[in-house]
C-alpha cells in the first residue's frame, strides 16, 4: 500500500520521508499534476483533512492511504498569529523568506526581542476504511532575527525549549525528534499500522 502525501512542499516531504522509513512514501505530484486546493478551514485538523480528502478523491483508487499535514507557528505576543495563516503570511504568493521576515518585523513591531511561540501539526489520514487524524506541539521562543540557513520556513527564527540555539542552527537529528510533526507522525504512524 502506497503512503501518498497531499504536499509537495520539498521541506515537508523530506521530513516525512526520514520518519517514515518503514513506508513507501510518495508525494502526490509524482502521481498526477498538482491541483490547487483551498484551505478555507477554520483549524489545522479542518486544512489537513481538506488536503487529504481532496486527493484522494483525485487518485480514485481503494489502494492508496493519503496522509495530509497542515501547520504553522503561533506567536504569543501576535495573539497566536499567524497559526493556520502561516503559508501565506506576507501574502497569497509568499514564499518562506517572505513570511520570515514579515513575522520578524511584526515581532519587532511589538518593541521586543522575542516571545514564547509554537508550531502545531494537524495530520490527517484519508483511506477506503476512514478518516484519522493526529496533532503534535512543539514550545520554544520565536526570536526578531533570523539565525542559521537549517531547516525550513520560520526555523531560524525559533528557538526550541531547553535549548539556546535555532533549528536553523541545531542539527536536523534535533528537529527530527522534538518537532510538532515528529510528535504528529508518532500518532499517525500508529493509526498506519491499524489501517
Ligand atoms: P501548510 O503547508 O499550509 O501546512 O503551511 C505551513 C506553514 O508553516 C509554512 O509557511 C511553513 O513554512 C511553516 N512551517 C510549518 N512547519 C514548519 C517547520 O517545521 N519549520 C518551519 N516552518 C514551518
Amino acid at each position: 500500500m502506497k503512503l501518498v502525501l497531499a504536499t509537495s512542499n520539498k521541506g515537508k516531504v523530506k521530513e516525512i520521508k526520514a520518519l517514515c522509513e518503514d513506508f513507501e512514501v510518495i508525494p502526490y505530484s509524482e502521481l498526477m499534476d498538482e491541483f490547487e486546493i483551498v484551505e478555507d478551514g477554520s483549524s489545522f485538523k479542518e486544512n489537513a483533512l481538506i488536503k487529504a480528502r481532496a486527493v484522494f478523491k483525485a487518485l480514485n483508487s481503494d489502494d492508496v492511504i493519503v496522509m495530509a499535514d497542515d501547520s504553522g507557528i503561533s506567536v504569543d505576543v501576535l495573539d497566536g498569529k499567524p497559526g493556520i495563516y502561516s503559508a501565506r503570511h506576507a501574502g497569497k504568493n509568499a514564499n518562506d523568506k517572505d513570511n520570515l521576515y514579515k513575522l520578524i518585523q511584526d515581532i519587532k513591531d511589538k518593541n521586543v526581542l522575542s516571545s514564547p511561540a509554537h508550531y502545531t501539526a494537524a495530520i490527517a489520514i484519508v483511506t477506503k476504511k476512514g478518516e484519522y487524524t493526529v496533532h503534535g506541539w512543539m514550545y520554544g521562543t520565536a526570536i526578531s532575527e533570523a539565525v542559521g540557513e537549517g531547516g525550513f520556513g520560520y526555523d531560524p527564527l525559533f528557538i526550541p525549549l531547553g535549548y539556546d540555539k535555532t533549528l536553523g542552527e541545531l542539527d536536523n537529528e534535533i528537529k527530527k525528534k522534538l518537532s510538532h510533526r515528529a510528535k504528529a507522525l508518532e500518532l499517525a504512524k500508529i493509526v498506519l499500522q491499524t489501517v
